[in-house]
């Protein structure tokens, strides 16, 4: 349990950060909250001769409202989500998904941008973003670049982000006033990564009709999955009953969970069904201003 020897850098600026992960490549790794890293570390499995440490940057962690977005630094913990007041009174979707991420110990130091570059098709912030249909900003040598959350997850632990950018900030589209969402998440016991999770972001335009339907799928997959057939199905439909439930049933077609100690794929499978259906109630009834 003690990691391989490493060198430790600790840069004040981003451009310093990409400095040295150009300079010293793939035997890098940035730190952020160390709550993946360094497990990885003390098992072995990851043994970096190089870490570029990001928490003494400023300016890395922030969650506001600007130009039409939400902005949040990629260095903002999880906690900070948890108990932002913006984020609980506009942005439930978010407000559900950050209270259930682990325990406060790993809430307290796990980064929202460190979740998503570790590309955990586990991690809660995957399905989260895919459902508010996020977009992740990466800075290089080259300078800065936007990457749609539905190109960014490449494959398990694999991510559109080049070895020689940081990630450093994730915008979503500004909660609108008929906007609701949901997360719901089924775990083993409380702290432990989800059986299964659903994320659910929908907009509801002035006659009551379903827009914009985002719904993100958690640890039934090698990636964090976009259930496109089942949003398809809500988009310009009122959410009657029926189409919840149908919607909820293309959900679960469209997972790929396998068998492990979390249980069968197939009871996964009906998990995300359920989950979908509870979610997109709850999204709906947000959306037209319950609780
Ligand atoms: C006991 C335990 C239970 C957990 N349960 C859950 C759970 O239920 N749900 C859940 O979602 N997560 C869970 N996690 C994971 C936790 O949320 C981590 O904090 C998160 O996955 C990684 O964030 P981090 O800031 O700790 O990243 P780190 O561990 O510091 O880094 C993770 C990876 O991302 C890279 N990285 C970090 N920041 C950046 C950046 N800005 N740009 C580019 N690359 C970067 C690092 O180089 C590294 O490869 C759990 C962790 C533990 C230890």
């Amino acid at each position: 349990m003690i990691p391989a020897s490493f060198e430790y850098f600790s840069p004040r600026t981003v451009p310093e950060a990409v400095h040295l992960l150009a300079r010293y490549g793939p035997e890098a790794k940035l730190l952020a909250g160390g709550h993946s890293l360094v497990p990885l570390m003390k098992l072995r499995l990851a043994a970096p001769r190089y870490i570029i440490d990001l928490n003494r940057i400023d300016g890395l962690s922030y969650i506001r409202e600007e130009d039409g977005v939400l902005r949040l630094g990629a260095l903002t913990r999880h906690a900070e989500i948890e108990h932002s007041e913006l984020i609980r009174a506009r942005y439930p979707l978010l407000a559900d998904a950050a209270r259930v991420i682990s325990d406060p110990l790993v809430r307290n130091m796990g980064t929202i941008g460190g979740s998503l570059a570790h590309a955990d098709p586990a991690g809660d912030w995957g399905a989260a973003m895919l459902a508010a249909g996020a977009e992740v900003v990466a800075v290089g040598p080259g300078g800065t670049r936007t990457i749609p959350i539905d190109g960014f997850f490449e494959g398990t632990f694999v991510t559109a982000l080049r070895p020689d950018e940081v990630l450093t900030e994730i915008r979503l589209p500004r909660a609108a006033k008929d906007a609701g969402g949901a997360y719901l998440k089924l775990e083993r016991k409380v702290g432990d990564f989800a059986i299964a999770a659903v994320g659910v972001g929908l907009l509801l335009d002035g006659g009551g009709t379903c827009q914009q339907v985002g719904i993100g799928l958690c640890n039934v997959g090698p990636i964090s999955l976009r259930a496109a057939q089942a949003s398809r199905l809500l988009s310009g439909r009122k959410p009657e009953e029926s189409v919840l439930a149908r919607a909820a049933e293309a959900a679960a077609a469209e997972c790929d969970p396998a068998d492990d100690l979390r249980g069968p794929a197939d009871y996964k499978r009906d998990m995300v069904r359920v989950l979908t259906l509870r979610a997109l109630r709850l999204a709906v009834q947000r959306a037209r201003g319950g609780a």
